[in-house]
């Protein structure tokens, strides 16, 4: 599979087992099920250990949508309310995304949408639960579940939602703010872009700028809604 990831977690590994006991899971590569369909993968990642994200969350977040979804939107991690919910993009930063797609002309039922990490990551702060971005090292164990989707799912156009993302699919070297919305060459599908995750607009205090930002990134999307249509 295409993603820009290295097949070998760097975690260091523990030389205190047993003779023969087996080494703990350092990916979710550890969980995928043998015969692939987004039931099958939903119901295994559920169970997935593939990296310690998952004691802190209340539950995995699996992507949503349509096997046969020509579009693929990927963000970064589930946030608190999608881990309370267990459906991603269901809180303030998704319904900032539906308005997007819906000015874009693109319906939100014709699109999979997941995350290149499957657990929320958080920190305390009071009573709230603060975002915390995943490291490189999560953000690879938890690769070989949206490998997986894509290879079921096999979308024409695949945007990339923020830096996380587009870092995990397009490389380090990928800048949202300076490469967004052009179409790039990737083996991960025929049409591929990044632009902003709706969450950053969100961050944005000054009106004017959120509005501008808003659309931008419909902007965006209409491009890959105008290359949907030029295949369809
Ligand atoms: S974040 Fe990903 S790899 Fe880590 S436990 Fe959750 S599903 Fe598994």
């Amino acid at each position: 599979m295409p993603i820009h990831r290295r097949d070998t977690p760097t975690t260091a590994r523990h030389t205190t087992r047993e003779p023969g006991e087996r080494e703990p899971p350092t990916s979710a590569r550890d969980f995928l099920p043998a015969r692939r369909t987004l039931p099958s993968l939903r119901r295994a990642a559920a169970e997935c250990r593939g990296c310690p994200l998952w004691r802190n969350a209340t539950q995995t977040v699996f992507g949503e949508g349509l096997a046969k979804a020509r579009l693929m939107l990927v963000g970064e991690m589930p946030g608190d309310r999608e881990d309370l919910a267990g459906r991603p993009f269901v809180g303030p930063a998704g319904k900032l995304l539906d308005d997007a797609l819906e000015a874009a002309g693109i319906e939100r039922g014709d699109v999979y949408v997941t995350n290149v990490v499957k657990h929320f990551k958080w920190v305390p702060r009071g009573k709230r639960r603060l975002h915390r971005t995943p490291d490189v090292a999560e953000i690879r164990a938890c690769l070989p579940w949206l490998e997986a989707e894509i290879d079921v799912v096999k979308p024409y156009a695949l945007v990339c939602l923020g830096a996380t993302a587009a870092k995990a699919l397009l490389g380090p070297g990928f800048r949202v703010l300076r490469d967004r919305g052009r179409f790039v060459d990737s083996p991960l599908a025929p049409r591929v872009s990044a632009t902003v995750h709706p969450s950053a607009l969100l961050r944005m205090r000054d009106r004017n700028e959120r509005d501008e930002a808003l659309e931008r990134l419909i902007t965006d999307l209409a491009a890959v809604k105008a290359e949907l249509d030029k295949s369809a």
